[in-house]
């Protein structure tokens, strides 16, 4: 586990400003469940349901408490990975990217824009469904997009 993070709460010269509580909206599914999270020494210890929250009124379920433990994971990703020779091996973002753009490309070419869906998280915003739209309808050039957030 981390020991420090940088968050709201803890100011940009490192110094760590003690315990507090924020209150926020969980983004793990489009319910919207409001937390408060208790922030000590600039690491989250404690998430619980916000009882002011209209929405849920302090309810939450294990998502919304307990998914933030995967922040502090020494087992997260931190940079892209590509596989080569059978063995994934750790990338910058610029060569990735490329990987995939180029990927993309032969699979338009060789299988038609159709073959092609693109779905977007629950978890994405607004904005971030939209992009999605333009990126299927404008690069990849199908119709074939999704998300669980539509009603
Ligand atoms: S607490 Fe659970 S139900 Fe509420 S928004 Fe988060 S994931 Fe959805």
């Amino acid at each position: 586990m981390a020991t420090t993070t940088l968050t709201k709460e803890t100011p940009s010269n490192g110094k760590k400003n003690g315990s507090s509580e924020v209150d926020t909206v969980c983004s793990f599914c489009g319910v919207g469940c409001g937390l408060t999270v208790t922030i000590e020494d600039g690491v989250i210890s404690k998430v619980k349901g916000d009882k002011a929250a209209l929405s849920s009124k302090g309810e939450a379920c294990i998502k919304g408490r307990e998914g933030w433990r995967y922040m502090y994971s020494d087992r997260r990703l931190t940079r892209p990975l590509i596989r080569k020779n059978g063995e994934l091996v750790s990338a910058s973002w610029e060569e990735a990217l490329d990987l995939v753009a180029s990927r993309l490309s032969e699979i338009k070419d060789e299988s038609g824009p159709d073959s092609f869906g693109v779905f977007s998280s629950s978890r994405s915003t607004n904005e971030l469904n939209y992009l999605a739209s333009k990126f299927a309808r404008s690069v990849l050039s199908t119709n074939n997009v999704d998300s669980c957030n539509r009603a």
